[in-house]
């Protein structure tokens, strides 16, 4: 709603220097003008700049939460590798200290491997020369090839016999066979055969003896299913003795079970276990119970280090030149890793140990303590593996295993993706912050600079007000001044003329007269201080009365006021003298910019609940985009056709502000160039 256009670059030039020449439309523009400035300037200040540095910084902001996101990961990640670390290097502390007090008093190290380390399976000791000392020997020799005599066609026949029960003729056959033989294996084995056949027989004396021989004669040598046969008459023979000494047989076996645990046992047999097995189990009822467990333990502890010392053999072969291994400083440890096992090697000043630690079983105890240490929540998880072992995705911190170089120490996040999404939400959020609070200091820029311009065209408008008051002000003045003197002067000279003389300053003082009333009510108006009278009465009367006494004006300046009342009309509670300002403003307006028509329409009518007064003309009309703001203080349209009038804009608010006091309104229908009806809507009733 702004009086004039915009002010483009050209206009403001030309206005500063019409303001130089002392034309004080442009000096009063230009007073706007700084206004104006000084407002952007304000609102650079208090909103622009603090709105462009929280952009800025909000931006800045968000890259560092964005770098902050992903360095705490990092950061998380180095102190969770710390932490994981220090409890590794405990863990192999540990063991290598458990390890050399071991050495330094003297205890053994294949009894209590569980005491070192719980992945550690075996332990083994080679000599200086580097051949494999204890707990186990390898059997350098081959092995027994059984079909060399037990496929023969007379080891046949002695086994059917025995498998017949014929154990006598058996125990003959074996006989026979053992002394044709050459090689000491073939014998020993056929005269274990013919002892255990004479023992079926029942004669055990014989059966005695012939065992008694064996394990003179073929002790060492090793049975086809991998038995000392040494042993296994040695068991024979205590077996014998306990059916008839129980004291004596049991003391035999126990005998029996230690020195085989005390032994070295030969890698890839399993005969000694399986014999001790057996001699134990055979004592197990007549022993004192503690000592059967004692022994069954040790024995079973054994047992499995022979198992995992078979299995490993290859590995151990593989680390160096037969188990001859780097030599190193007494009391320090090294370490290997292959696919089954991480090996640690130290030396004394004589021997060289090699121990296994079972690499499953480390791994896991290791993860489990990771696992402890850095618990199941949070972003980050560290895992150790092996160079064979797919990585995780996303390793933050890789840190080569000091104990074996193939292992690595890696902290990785734990849920990648969740991370991430995570993250980017975060910034997500900073950046809908930052948007927010910047579209809200837009949007406070846009409403202020709004609300400014607003106030500018008040000013503008009040501005115009005062010049326009002045103006309309002056003009009666000067007809009343010039008529009076003209009378005065007695330039006057028919009667005819003085007559008009008269009737001009009566007409004219009236207008004064109204102009003051409008402006004095509008002052009124504005202080809240207007009050009307409101009674029941006519309404078509007071209408009536207001044309009537407007009727002479109208018609001198060639109007004519067309009339329609109804015949019966509800009374209506109103202000009489008030409803008689409305209408003059209306008449008034509808003389002044109701063009050539000459004509007006005065319409009382009564609709649903409502009476209405309508005012109509057939002039200039209204533009559509103004007929909101004809009704405010001061507005005047911009249209040239309106402006060649005289007004001074306020006369339509205070017909707006009377119709509103009396519970009703005013509304208006116009058409450019085609003419113009306010309605006055009065509620009904008395
Ligand atoms: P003014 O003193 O300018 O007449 P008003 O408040 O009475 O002030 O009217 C405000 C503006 O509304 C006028 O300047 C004019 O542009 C417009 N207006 C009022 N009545 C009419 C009408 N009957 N026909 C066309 N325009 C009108």
């Amino acid at each position: 709603m702004r009086t004039s256009g915009g002010l483009g670059p050209f206009d403001l030039v030309r206005r500063v220097l019409a303001a130089r020449r002392g034309d004080v439309r442009a000096k009063e523009d230009l007073y706007h003008l700084r206004g104006v400035f000084r407002f952007v300037a304000l609102f650079a200040a208090t909103i622009g700049l603090p709105g462009a540095l929280l952009a800025y910084y909000g931006i800045q902001g968000i890259s560092a939460q964005q770098q902050a996101g992903a360095a705490r990961v990092e950061q998380d990640a180095e102190l969770a590798a710390d932490a994981v670390g220090v409890q590794v290097e405990a863990v192999f502390r540990a063991f290598e200290d458990a390890a050399l007090n071991r050495l330094k008093s003297g205890q053994s190290l294949h009894a209590g491997l569980g005491e070192m380390s719980d992945a550690l399976r075996v332990v083994y000791r080679f000599d200086k020369d580097g051949s494999l000392a204890a707990p186990f020997v390898r059997d350098e020799a081959e092995g027994p090839d059984p079909e060399r005599w037990r496929l023969s066609e007379s080891w046949r026949a002695a086994a059917t016999a025995e498998a017949t029960g014929d154990f006598r003729k058996a125990a003959g056959l074996y006989r026979a066979f053992a002394e044709r033989q050459s090689d000491p294996l073939a014998r020993g084995d056929a005269s274990f055969a013919e002892a255990r056949a004479l023992l079926r027989a029942g004669e055990t004396r014989s059966a005695d003896a012939a065992l008694a021989t064996v394990e003179r004669a073929w002790s060492a040598a090793r049975s086809p299913e991998g038995f000392r046969l040494g042993d296994l008459a040695r068991l024979k023979r205590a077996e014998i003795l306990l059916a008839h000494d129980s004291v004596a047989g049991e003391a035999a076996l126990r005998a029996l079970a230690e020195s085989l645990l005390v032994e070295d046992w030969t890698l890839g047999q399993g005969g000694e276990p399986a014999v001790a097995r057996r001699a134990l189990d055979l004592v197990s009822s007549l022993a004192p119970r503690d000592v059967v467990a004692r022994l069954r333990g040790r024995l079973e502890e054994r047992a499995v280090q022979l198992y995992w010392a078979g299995e490993l053999l290859d590995e151990l072969d593989s680390l160096g030149a037969k188990g001859r291994l780097l030599r190193q400083e007494p009391g320090t440890f090294s370490y290997r890793a292959t696919p089954s096992a991480l090996w640690a090697m130290t030396w004394t000043d004589t021997d060289q140990y090699v121990f296994a630690l079972e690499r499953d079983a480390l791994l896991g105890e290791l993860r489990l303590l990771a696992l402890r240490s850095v618990g199941n929540r949070g972003d980050v998880a560290v895992d150790i593996i092996d160079a064979s072992d797919a990585p995780p995705t996303d390793v933050r911190v890789r840190r080569p295993f000091a104990r074996a170089p193939s292992w690595s120490l890696v902290a990785y996040a734990r849920n990648p993706v969740e991370l991430k999404a995570r993250q980017s939400d975060e910034v997500r959020q900073a950046i809908g912050i930052v948007a927010i609070s910047v579209a809200m200091i837009v949007l406070g820029l846009l409403v202020s600079a709004r609300l400014v311009r607003r106030e500018l065209d008040a000013a503008r408008l009040k501005s115009e007000f005062a010049a326009n008051v002045s103006h309309e002000l002056r003009s009666p003045i000067t007809q009343i001044r010039l008529k009076a003197e003209a009378l005065q002067l007695g330039l006057a000279e028919t009667n005819e003329q003085r007559s008009r003389h008269y009737d001009v300053i009566v007409r004219e003082a009236e207008r004064l007269s109204r102009m003051v009333d409008n402006m004095l009510d509008f002052a009124a108006i504005e202080r809240g201080q207007k009050r009307y009278n409101l009674r029941p009465g006519d309404l078509v009367v007071t209408v009536q009365n207001v044309v009537e006494s407007a009727r002479v004006a109208m018609e001198m300046r060639a109007k004519t006021i067309e009339e329609n009342y109804p015949e019966d009309l509800p009374p209506v509670r109103h202000d009489a003298d008030a409803v008689a300002q409305v209408l003059v403003n209306l008449l008034s307006n509808a003389a002044k910019y109701g063009g050539e028509a000459g004509w007006i329409g005065v319409t009382v009518r009564a609709a649903a609940n409502e009476v209405l007064v309508e005012v109509s003309d057939r002039g200039i009309g209204i533009a559509p985009q103004e007929l909101a703001a004809i009704f405010e203080q001061y507005y005047r349209s911009s249209d040239p056709n309106a402006r060649r009038q005289k007004g001074t804009g306020i006369g339509l608010t205070i017909v707006k502000y009377i119709m509103e006091a009396h519970g009703g309104r005013v509304s208006l229908r116009s058409t450019l160039g085609v003419g113009t009806t306010f309605t006055l809507h009065f509620p009904q009733g008395d």
